[in-house]
């Protein structure tokens, strides 16, 4: 693929394709649109989980087994907090805790979100532009039987149990695309959607004015990659959330979504059967395998996604 890439991402499931995708294209092609929807603020540090797992995955320190997190951290600065009363439910390790604060500091400056993420980027080695959405403070809540819950008491304090009813991004309607975010899209040469959740992690980005509609009117070739598989997702809540919002969890699911965003979804080969009903809405199905386990099938996935751009490009 000739030109630059813009991927819309979530946290866990972009991180493994981005890492194939930067094993495909030049890194420094890439920018990132990350979701801010699940950020929090907590003992008066700021946590962007997402953007977090983004450049955490892509800088070589992930937890690969957590999917998020850095690889081997201690909790001793936790630990310590715990004991002295502190509520601890959201699991901070002690090199984490590093960069939210180097981060906290920078916004407490007074730096933009999306500043302050270039600069840690770049320190940890990042070749790819992360940006944030917004630089405005966006938060998803998540609408359940037991009331409204900010997005990371529903996800993390309650272990994502609850029935999705409905969900608000808090601020999005006041939020600004953060500088070069809308600039991306014209101007890619190519725009992946990647395997994240569409409400939580995709959704907050579609929020913010300007940025759906960026895509509707785009010229440059839009291709999703299906987070379910199977009916089912990989890991997170996404199919339950599907069906209690009144979809049908699967990869056709994921197409009626997304249309009139995208021309192509990457689908695994498990749903191949689905294809012919995709290609009915005037979407193109691309069949892969999807479950990305290791680097190879990762770059395998990331190359299927860009081929297919290529494809609707012609
Ligand atoms: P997170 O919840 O913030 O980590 O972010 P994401 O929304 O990016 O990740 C969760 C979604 O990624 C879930 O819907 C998973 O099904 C999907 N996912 C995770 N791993 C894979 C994978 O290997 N293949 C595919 N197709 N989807 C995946
Ligand atoms: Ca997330």
């Amino acid at each position: 693929m000739d030109g630059s890439l813009t991927v819309i991402a979530g946290g866990v499931g972009a991180a493994r394709f981005l890492q194939g995708a930067l094993a495909v294209v030049p890194p420094e092609t890439v920018t990132i649109l990350g979701n801010v929807g699940d950020d929090l603020a907590i003992y008066g540090l700021h946590v962007s989980p997402d953007l977090d797992t983004v450049l955490y995955t892509l800088t070589g320190w992930i937890d690969e087994d957590k999917g998020w997190g850095v690889r081997g951290d201690t909790s001793r600065a936790l630990d310590r907090a715990r004991e002295l009363g502190a509520p601890a439910w959201f699991w901070l390790g002690d090199l984490d805790i590093g960069l939210h604060l180097a981060r906290t500091e920078r916004l407490r400056r007074g730096e933009p979100l999306s500043a302050a993420t270039a600069e840690i980027a770049e320190a940890l080695g990042l070749r790819a532009r992360l940006l944030p959405v917004t630089d405005d403070r966006l938060r998803t809540i998540v609408e359940t039987d037991d009331g409204d819950l900010e997005f990371q008491e529903y996800y993390v304090g309650r272990g994502h149990r609850d029935v999705v009813r409905g969900l608000r991004f808090e601020g999005a309607e006041g939020a600004r695309p953060a500088p070069g975010v809308l600039e991306a899209l014209r101007e890619s040469a190519a725009i992946v959607i990647a395997p994240s959740n569409p409400f939580i992690s995709v959704g907050p980005v579609l929020a913010v004015p300007g940025v759906r509609e960026v895509l509707v009117e785009r010229s440059a070739p839009c291709i999703a990659v299906s987070p379910i598989v199977a009916g089912e997702a990989l890991r997170g809540p996404a199919a339950g959330m599907m069906r209690s919002l009144g979809h049908e969890a699967s990869a056709l699911g994921v197409a009626r979504i997304y249309g009139g965003l995208i021309d192509a979804l990457v689908i695994d080969e498990a749903d191949a059967a689905l294809a012919p009903d995709i290609e009915a809405l005037g979407i193109h199905a691309v069949v892969a395998d999807t479950i990305m386990r290791d680097a190879a099938a990762r770059e395998g996935l990331a190359r299927a996604a860009l081929d297919a751009a290529g494809a609707v490009h012609a």
